[in-house]
């Protein structure tokens, strides 16, 4: 359950509250907001008073469920927000690895000249073999730092576990959990301390309850800033490299109030098929879309077959805005 307490009953006495509920408490600019597993009976009737609003859930989807804000949280990427009533499809774009300078700077050329603001690049991979290219790891965040710098862009980029998470935090704007990253603790405490946006991945053998139980570990720590990210789920299709959850898409759309954003690349997992399912995509009425895009897909050093090229890239996006417009949202 989540309970409000007025800021002006004092830090003490919502922590005392707190403390016989189990509770995390967060503080709210003017109130204070204790999430607990907890139910009501266990509050001691002293501090009944002391309650100004109330919210019993019957799972753990609680600060992150439309019974708790029923309209979808917003969150600010750079110069552009997500979510609320603002009616925008976020377009991320960028290779799957940052590889070398002369890479991410033409793809980060690519957006400039798109009017795109959001590049996301790698830079620790979590590559399914230990003998693939894993990322250029701090030379890899220093060159997208150089990207923000010289182009203006937003940068995401991904932590793959807990070691380096601190530079992760230090060099993004956005700090991506990876599918396989889903899970770690080590991960999820560390981006609810800290006030950036945080892309959260489905792993893809997690369940829609797994997928949003983690995403309050980061929301109950304290940090509101969670856009979910449906990348397609493991079934027993071999062609394609994963299934994308558009049914899960809608269950969250209906039941959950954070951003959701949609990765068609790394589900299909063939550049053949990232035209036609980025348009049903955006036709879901989503909030984001990421799409991995590399100068010379064939030279890739991950995931090389899923990667557009510029020319089918810069195709794409100008199919966008017609069908965004269909489901009253913009592109941007
Ligand atoms: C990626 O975004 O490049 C990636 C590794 O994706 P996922 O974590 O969804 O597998
Ligand atoms: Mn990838």
């Amino acid at each position: 359950m989540i309970l409000h307490i007025e800021k002006t009953k004092g830090l003490e006495r919502a922590q005392k509250i707190g403390d016989a509920l189990k509770a995390f408490v967060i503080e709210e600019q003017d109130r204070y907001v204790l999430i607990s597993s907890s139910s009501l009976k266990e509050l001691p009737k002293e501090y009944e008073e002391d309650i100004s609003a109330q919210f019993v859930f019957d799972n753990d989807m609680q600060l992150s469920s439309r019974k708790y804000q029923k309209q979808t949280r917003e969150v600010r990427i750079g110069d552009k927000v997500i979510g609320g009533s603002t009616g925008n499809t976020l377009l991320i774009a960028g290779p799957c690895s940052v590889e070398s300078e002369s890479q991410i700077q033409e793809s980060s050329s690519l957006l400039k000249e798109l009017g795109l603001s959001t590049l996301r690049g790698g830079c620790y991979k979590p590559r399914t073999s230990p003998y693939s290219f894993q990322g250029l790891g701090l030379e890899g965040l220093k060159l997208l730092q150089r990207m923000r710098k010289e182009h203006g862009l937003v940068i995401i980029t991904e932590a793959r576990d807990a070691s380096h998470i601190d530079k992760v935090i230090e060099y993004s704007d956005v700090i991506q959990v990876g599918a396989k990253a889903m899970y770690d603790q080590g991960i999820l405490r560390a981006c609810a301390k800290i006030n950036k946006p945080v892309l959260l991945k489905r792993g893809f053998g997690a369940t829609l309850q797994e997928f949003v139980q983690c995403a309050e570990f980061v929301l109950s720590g304290g940090n509101e800033q969670v856009v979910l990210c449906e990348r397609g789920i493991r079934a027993f299709e071999t062609k394609t490299r994963f299934t994308l959850d558009l049914c899960g898409v809608s269950y969250l759309k209906e039941h959950c109030n954070l951003p959701i954003i949609l990765d068609p690349s790394h589900a299909m997992g063939h550049a053949y098929g990232i035209p036609d399912l980025t348009r049903a995509c955006v036709a879901m009425g989503v909030d984001g879309l990421l799409i991995e895009v590399h100068p010379t897909p064939k030279q890739a050093k991950s995931d090389a077959a899923q990667q557009l090229d510029h020319a089918s890239f810069r195709e794409l996006y100008a199919s966008l805005s017609a069908v965004a417009a269909a489901v009253g949202r913009t592109i941007v």
